[in-house]
C-alpha cells in the first residue's frame, strides 16, 4: 500500500468541508475554514494544512468555538469595519468583512477591520494575501494565549503574536511576510517534547522562570520572543492594538477565559488596508516599480524574499496535487464517523 495519498486541491477542499459541516459548522463558514487549510497546505506550509482539521474539531469537542456563528458586521466609524465573529472561526468573519474593507480602502485610502470575538488558529498570510490581490498594502496582527515573558521577565505575558504584511507587486505576486514573534514556533517545541529532544537554552524559561533545555518545561514554563527587546515590543504592540484597542482580549484574558481546555485562542484580529493610490494617485507604477528596484538588490545578491518558498510549494502542489500522508488521510476520513 502507497504511504500517501495524492488529492487535488478541490478534492482536499470537498474533504475538508465535508469533516467540518459533520461537525456542525454550516456550510459558509465550513468553507472559509477548508479554504485556508487547503490554502495552507498547497503553500507547504502544512502546519496550518490539513492537519489543522484535527485541532478545529477538537475546538468544537471542547466547547471553545461555536460551529453555528453567524457573524454579525458593523461600521464604528467611515474607514473602521468590526465584524463579530460569534465565537466562531476567524476566517469567516473574516470573508464577510472583506469587501468592506476593501471598498472602504479604496474610497478612504486607508481602512481598518478588526475582527472581534473569534477563534483563531491560523496562518495570517491568506488574508494579507487577500487585500494584496487587490492592489492593497496589508497588515494583519493577532494576539492569542499567554505562553511568552516580556524581555527581562519571565512570566508568560505575551501570545505568540504574530504579524504579517504584503505588498502588491505588478504583474507577479505580492511580496507577503508572516511570523510569529517568538524565537520559534510554539509548535516546534512541541514536536522536541515528542521526540525527547533537548531545546536550545535561549528558547524558554521553566515554570520557576530559569532558563532550560527541557521541551515540556518550557511549555509548562515561558517561551522568549526574537530579538529581545525588540520582539518584545512588537510582541506587546500587537497585544494592545489587536486587543484593548478593538474592544477585545489579551493574550493573558484569552487564556484565563479557556480555563485550561486547550481550546485554539479566542479573542480579535486587527487588519490594515492602504491603497497606494492615496497617496500616490496616478504615480501608483512609478512608486511601486522604486519597490521593485529593492526586490532586486535583496535577491542580486543571493538573498531570498520571504514567500519565494511558499510560492513554489504553490506551483507544485498546482501541478502534482497535494501528497497526503496515508495514515493522516485515514485519520481526516475517522473525523467524518464522529
Ligand atoms: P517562520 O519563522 O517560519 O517565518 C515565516 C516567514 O518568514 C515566512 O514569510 C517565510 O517565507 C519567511 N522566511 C523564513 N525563512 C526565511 C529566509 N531564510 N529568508 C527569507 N524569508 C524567510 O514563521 P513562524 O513559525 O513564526 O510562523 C509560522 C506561521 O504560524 C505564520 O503563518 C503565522 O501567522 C502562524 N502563527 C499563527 C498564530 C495564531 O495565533 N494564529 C500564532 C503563531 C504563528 P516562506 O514562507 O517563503 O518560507
Amino acid at each position: 500500500m502507497s504511504d500517501s495519498v495524492v488529492l487535488s486541491l478541490a478534492e482536499a477542499d470537498s474533504l475538508a468541508r465535508e469533516v467540518l459541516e459533520a461537525w456542525g459548522l454550516a456550510p459558509d463558514h465550513a468553507a472559509a475554514v477548508a479554504a485556508t487549510m487547503v490554502a495552507g497546505e498547497r503553500d507547504g506550509c502544512t502546519s496550518h494544512g490539513l492537519y489543522r482539521l484535527l485541532v478545529a474539531t477538537a475546538s468544537v469537542e471542547k466547547g471553545v468555538v461555536n460551529p453555528a456563528a453567524v457573524p454579525e458586521v458593523s461600521e464604528p466609524a467611515p474607514a473602521l469595519v468590526r465584524v463579530d465573529g460569534k465565537g466562531g472561526f476567524a476566517q469567516l468573519p473574516f470573508s464577510k468583512g472583506l469587501p468592506l474593507l476593501v471598498e472602504k480602502a479604496k474610497a478612504k485610502g486607508i481602512a481598518a477591520m478588526a475582527l472581534n470575538n473569534s477563534v483563531h488558529f491560523a496562518a495570517l498570510w491568506p488574508e494579507v494575501e487577500a487585500l494584496a490581490a487587490e492592489g492593497l498594502v496589508a497588515l494583519a496582527f493577532t494576539p492569542n494565549h499567554a505562553w511568552v515573558a516580556p524581555a527581562g521577565g519571565t512570566k508568560p505575558v505575551f501570545g505568540t503574536n504574530p504579524l504579517a504584511f504584503a505588498w502588491p507587486r505588478p504583474g507577479r505576486e505580492p511580496f507577503v511576510f508572516d511570523f510569529a514573534t517568538t524565537v520559534i514556533a510554539r509548535g516546534d517545541i512541541e514536536l522536541h517534547r515528542r521526540a525527547g529532544k533537548p531545546v536550545p537554552e535561549d528558547w524558554g524559561y521553566d515554570a520557576q522562570g530559569n532558563p532550560t533545555t527541557d521541551a515540556k518545561s518550557v511549555l509548562d514554563g515561558a517561551m522568549r520572543t526574537f530579538g529581545g527587546h525588540k520582539g518584545s515590543a512588537l510582541a506587546a504592540m500587537i497585544e494592545l492594538i489587536a486587543g484593548p484597542l478593538i474592544g477585545d482580549m489579551t493574550s493573558a484574558q484569552s487564556i484565563a477565559v479557556d480555563a485550561g481546555r486547550g481550546g485554539s485562542p479566542l479573542g480579535g484580529e486587527l487588519i490594515i488596508a492602504i491603497d497606494p493610490a492615496g497617496f500616490l494617485g496616478d504615480r501608483v507604477d512609478e512608486y511601486l516599480a522604486h519597490g521593485e528596484t529593492m526586490f532586486a538588490a535583496i535577491e542580486g545578491q543571493g538573498a531570498r524574499l520571504p514567500g519565494t518558498r511558499r510560492l513554489a510549494a504553490r506551483r507544485e502542489s498546482l501541478a502534482k496535487g497535494l501528497a497526503i500522508p496515508a495514515a493522516f488521510h485515514a485519520e481526516i476520513l475517522d473525523l467524518l464517523q464522529k
